[in-house]
């Protein structure tokens, strides 16, 4: 009903406009088939980023541009893998991002799916040996456990090389950074679960296993950047929301579903809004396209060091990672249980279902800004437990398997939240203060990965 509603007319024709056309699908199919995995440090990253910036000015988005700055570039080289005993054999595999080139020779461990209770079992075990980790979370543990936090107990643990197995068959070697804008200290290995499944049975039908690896990345300084543009708004308040996805994929992959599909939502929303919401528009909304977040959330963090002054006037910061692949298009929110209420009425005026709930985790861009006390959130379904990333990081993420209607969805939720909160007379959320995000860090379960970054960082 009109009345329940105060944006239904805008609501109409942007919904309207988003399902009746091709565009965020055309965008997608540009920025995978045109401009491949846009890993970052290549020219198709920098064209990716390029072609986004032109098409917010396409849109009528105020200031498109990018923002440079430098990190640690890496560049994947020749890894081998070969069993030296008991058995000679070569097994296909992949280095990590931020592996380091080096040759080493060493005897095979299996640390299982690598939990804190796995590695606390094996002790001393696995130091100076090759540890072997499925990229699978046991469902009993309530969270995920990342690939990072794996390897950096296996560097706690002064093991010499990581070697990652996918969990799911079929999908070959999944990737992943070993470290955030840094060289590796060991280097780290991707092999097919298949083979994975073959070394472990080798170690326990015939003892020993002994390795050589050999890696040949190279680590070297290199530039990227970010691509911002506003869509202002007509009140005199300097008030903003945020709206943002990364567009770097691995070097692997065209990262369709991770995180093109997102992507496209943030630029699907911002045409929405500059054509039918500029005129009723109280806040600025500023959307961003973010780079070198698969290896370590570069972008995102430059971003907050470089507009500090800014920060106090960001609303809300809405990450849109992978937003467009199957699931619900609801909000999770990082620890701001004072703005489910909002949310739930927003779902309400766009008689969709819009979930909402609560769950933080260190691995998207939305961490700098919550790591800032920036009120800060995430599409996608709160009440989905943790799972593994299904073809995610593999060389199978490919346009084929996103559909257009979730695009569609994502697009709209996407336009009318921000919408909304940018017209909000009040929002339920104030920036917190450092006490605060620190007492977050220190309790939060799914923030276990991050607590042992931070013990890894203190030891170098
Ligand atoms: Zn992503």
């Amino acid at each position: 009903m009109s009345d329940k509603n105060p944006y239904l007319d805008i609501d109409r024709k942007m919904v309207g406009d988003i399902y009746t056309s091709n565009e965020v699908m055309d965008n997608l199919t540009v920025l995978c088939d045109d401009f491949g995995s846009r890993f970052p440090g290549t020219p198709e990253e920098r064209k990716a980023a390029g072609f986004i910036a032109e098409t917010f000015d396409r849109y009528g988005l105020t200031n498109p541009h990018l923002e440079s700055y430098p990190y640690a570039g890496w560049r994947r080289g020749e890894a081998t893998l070969e069993i030296l005993e008991p058995i000679q054999k070569k097994i296909p595999c992949i280095s990590l991002p931020y592996c380091p080139a080096q040759e080493v020779r060493g005897e095979l461990i299996s640390v299982g799916c690598g939990t804190p209770a796995d590695f606390e079992r094996l002790g001393n075990e696995i130091g100076g040996k090759i540890v072997l980790a499925s990229s699978a979370s046991p469902s009993g543990l309530g969270r995920w456990v990342h690939r990072q936090e794996k390897y950096e107990r296996t560097v706690i643990g002064k093991a010499k090389v990581f070697i990652f197995i996918s969990e799911l068959p079929g999908v070959g070697p999944e990737t992943g950074s070993l470290q955030d804008d840094r060289p590796a200290p060991i280097p780290g290995l991707s092999v097919c679960k298949e083979d994975g499944e073959f070394l472990a049975r080798l170690m326990e039908r015939k003892g020993k296993v002994e390795l050589m690896v050999r890696t040949q990345d190279i680590n070297e300084p290199l530039t990227s950047q970010n691509v911002i543009a506003d869509l202002p708004g007509n009140d005199n308040s300097e008030e903003m929301v945020v709206m943002g996805c990364h567009f770097d994929g691995h070097d692997i992959s065209q990262g369709a579903h991770d995180p093109a599909s997102g992507m496209v939502l943030v630029m699907e929303a911002a045409r929405a809004l500059s054509t039918y919401a500029r005129d009723n528009l109280k806040r600025t909304i500023r959307f961003i396209g973010f780079s070198t977040e698969e290896i370590g959330l570069i972008g995102s963090y430059r971003y907050v060091e470089s507009h500090r002054d800014e920060l106090d006037k960001i609303r809300f910061y809405f990450n849109l990672d992978a937003a467009g692949g199957p699931g619900r298009k609801g909000v999770i929110l990082h620890n701001w249980h004072e703005l489910e209420p909002f949310f739930r009425r927003a779902g309400e005026e766009m008689a969709v279902e819009l979930p909402v709930g609560q769950h933080v985790n260190s691995y998207s861009d939305h961490f700098p800004f919550f790591l800032e006390g920036i009120p800060t959130g995430n599409m996608g379904d709160p009440e989905k437990g943790p799972s593994g990333r299904g073809f995610g990081h593999t060389r199978y993420d490919t346009l084929d398997k996103i559909e257009t209607v979730n695009l569609q969805r994502g697009s709209c939720v996407a336009a009318q939240l921000a919408l909304r909160i940018a017209n909000a007379v009040s929002f339920p959320a104030m920036r917190r203060d450092e006490m605060g995000v620190q007492k977050i860090i220190n309790s939060e379960h799914n923030l276990e990965g991050y607590r042992v970054k931070c013990e890894l960082m203190k030891k170098r």
